[in-house]
């Protein structure tokens, strides 16, 4: 195994622990996206590191698919994830949902801390308001010690797998195009 399989593995295991985790805070706060939204994957202005997409760029890398990509990246300009399909059918937006990236496990499902050392859930209006009830009764629990997911620790989690790839934050397809570009690069020269 080379270094780069190896960094990529090491950061699906921080995914996979995460998402073990959201699925323990989804249990005892009922809290869920709706069927097929998607919506906040329209978000403009998402930024992502190149780090999180490198097991996305590897598994491109691995089914020939990463020039395809690098191409599609080049000649769309656009601002809102190019991952998102906003005609699939099914759960939600995302064609790759195994491969997301870190920021979209982390949002809906974890908590940021404040400037008194607070934890505090980050999630969508959609939830808020229409699981209002469950949402009001997290924010409770999560104050009186109930576990949830804390963004900050999982960032972390990543810059102790490879600080200079997950130092910087790029519009979220900039993020997308580095990582593919960092795969081909290394294999050009191995
Ligand atoms: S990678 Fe998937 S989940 Fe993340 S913003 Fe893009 S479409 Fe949404």
């Amino acid at each position: 195994m080379d270094s780069l399989e190896e960094k990529v593995n090491s950061v699906q295991a921080v995914f996979n622990k995460l998402d073990k985790e959201i699925a323990k805070f989804q249990q005892w706060s009922k809290l869920g996206c709706e069927f097929g939204c998607g919506k906040c994957c329209f978000k403009p202005d998402i930024e992502a590191t190149l780090l999180e997409f490198l097991p996305f760029a590897f598994h491109l890398y691995k089914t020939n698919q990463a020039e395809q990509w690098l191409e599609k990246l080049n000649s769309r300009n656009q601002e809102v994830c190019l991952i998102l399909n906003p005609h699939q059918s099914g759960a939600g937006l995302c064609t790759e949902y195994f491969h997301r990236g870190l920021i979209c496990r982390l949002f809906g499902y974890s908590a940021r801390t404040n400037k008194y050392g607070k934890r505090e859930l980050v999630t969508c209006q959609i939830i808020k308001t229409n699981q209002e009830q469950n949402y009001k009764n997290a924010v409770v629990e999560i104050e009186q010690g109930k576990e949830i997911p804390v963004m900050n620790e999982f960032y972390m989690q990543l810059a102790s797998i490879d600080f200079e790839l997950a130092r910087e934050f790029y519009p979220i397809n900039e993020a997308i195009k580095k990582a593919i570009e960092k795969v081909l690069h290394y294999y050009a020269y191995r």
